[in-house]
């Protein structure tokens, strides 16, 4: 049976098998070091394994409606991380129009929007889970219907082409399905000279290396494509972004990475 291609390579000429996990297997490419799932699981069983399961996902829709934003738990905690990766992207994009229009992928509670708006910018989000966003919604109702529910790749029609000046995609790109076309998807919508930040687990990292099969960010229902800073370069500059550049992670956890790249300014 012949393994999947390597979506950076295009080929699977170099690509072998890395390890079997939960009835999945893993594929590295050889040439770009990329790691990947070979068959993607169904849609339906991908979102059951990020919503947490059942219980979680039942007792959240429950009483998601009725919590405010500043309920959630560790709420403290997580508005101060949220201040550190949205200060830091903010700097990197340096808008230079009014509007201020920004885009959070896999916005989950909305601390980074809720940081943005402090600081005076349009905010949208994208969240795949609905009731994750709900509390948002009940503090921010200005914003409500700034928030769309469902995969980047099924909400992107609501986004204009050119919209954004600053889009932030946090532990996000590895659950992408179709990691091209959403990339291509967040090159439209972000405006000439607009800014994407990322955060991804890094292939290449100590710990990937050291800890093989065992290595934590390998979730084959959840994380379908790893990177390296590398290879994530080689693909996004084939898509068009420009000025990458590589930072430290926000969180050290399973060896992430951050890079920061633009759409050129006259595209
Ligand atoms: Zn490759």
């Amino acid at each position: 049976m012949s393994l999947r291609d390597c979506i950076v390579c295009g080929t699977n000429d170099e690509t072998e098998h890395y390890c079997s996990l939960k009835g999945f297997d893993y594929l590295r490419c050889d040439a770009c070091g990329l790691i990947y799932v070979d068959q993607l699981g169904k849609t339906k069983k991908l979102y059951t394994a990020y919503s947490g399961g059942m219980v979680k996902s039942l007792r959240r829709k429950i009483m998601g409606p009725f919590r405010k934003f500043s309920q959630a738990r560790n709420f403290g905690e997580s508005m101060a991380r949220a201040d550190t990766i949205f200060s830091f992207s903010a700097s990197q994009a340096q808008p230079s129009k009014q509007q201020r229009k920004y885009l959070d992928i896999g916005c989950n509670k909305g601390f980074l929007l809720a940081v943005g708006i402090e600081q005076g910018w349009d905010v949208y989000g994208e969240e795949l889970i609905p009731e994750l966003t709900a509390p948002f919604c009940n503090s921010y109702k200005k914003y409500c219907d700034h928030i769309y529910n469902g995969r980047f790749a099924d909400v992107r029609s609501n986004f204009q082409d050119n919209m954004f000046e600053l889009i932030t995609a946090i532990d996000v790109i590895e659950h992408f399905e179709d990691v091209v076309s959403d990339l291509q998807g967040i090159f439209e919508i972000l405006n000439d000279g607009g800014t994407f930040v990322i955060q991804t687990p890094d292939v290449a990292c100590d710990e990937a290396n050291r800890l093989k099969s065992k290595w934590g960010a390998l979730k084959p229902l959840e994380h379908l494509h790893l990177f390296s800073a590398e290879n994530l370069k080689t693909l996004v500059e084939r898509i068009g972004f420009v000025d990458y550049q590589i930072f430290d992670c926000f969180e050290e956890a399973d060896g992430n990475f951050v890079a920061v790249m633009k759409k050129p300014k006259s595209c």
